[in-house]
């Protein structure tokens, strides 16, 4: 039977991600799975912070191996803005529209324009927190451009592109994001530990 392992999301996107990458070794449970519709306070100051609360909420209340994530967007120039802001950065929560507005505005003077994508997971195994990092860099265009994807991909290049996220399938965008590397990363463990200890 495979093991359970609960992702602390109830996103469809990322949950298909992960099971796609799993590849049947893990049975992958959502917050709805497990009966979980609290609502969980991501208001640590970093990244790894925020995944943590996560994990560590689902593992304190259910007792069950689980993992939880957070991403973002750093911009060099704006010392890592909007950073774990990210999803709230012109005030309301997803408004993404207004997000991009605020950024391109504050990056209006300014030449460095670099800027990567961050996704931290904090997995608790067996009673012991693991963490796992992904990152994407890039630089922020100057207008939006393409109309796939989400949030702030319609202004980021990733290095050694002449596109946008926006204007990559969902396929081609999660062979090199930020949440590809941190999940290739967490299978890769998942891997090793349940086929080698089953
Ligand atoms: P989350 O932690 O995955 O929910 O991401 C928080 C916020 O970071 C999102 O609301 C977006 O503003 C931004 N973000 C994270 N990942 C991406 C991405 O792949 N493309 C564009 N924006 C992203």
């Amino acid at each position: 039977m495979p093991k359970q392992l609960v992702f602390a999301t109830n996103n469809l996107n990322k949950i298909e991600e992960v099971t796609a990458k799993l590849g049947g070794s893990i049975d992958l449970k959502t917050l709805d799975d497990i009966g979980c519709y609290d609502e969980i306070m991501e208001n640590g100051s970093s990244f790894s912070e925020n995944a943590s609360i996560k994990s560590h909420f689902i593992f304190e209340k259910y007792g069950l191996d689980c993992f939880g994530d957070d991403s973002g967007m750093e911009v060099e120039a704006l010392q890592g803005e909007p950073g774990v802001f990210s999803a709230r950065y012109a005030g309301k929560h997803g408004d993404h529209s207004a997000n991009i507005d605020k950024l391109l505005t504050n990056l209006e003077h300014l030449e460095n324009r670099r800027a990567r994508f961050i996704t931290v997971i904090s997995l608790i195994w067996k009673g012991t927190e693991y963490f796992f990092e992904g990152t994407v860099s890039g630089h922020i265009r100057h207008e939006r451009s393409g109309n796939a994807g989400f949030g702030y991909d319609p202004i980021f290049e990733p290095e050694g592109f002449d596109r946008t996220f926006a204007e990559m399938s969902l396929e081609e965008k999660n062979k090199l994001s930020h949440r590809a590397r941190a999940v290739e990363k967490l299978v890769a463990f998942l891997q090793q530990n349940t086929i080698s200890k089953a």
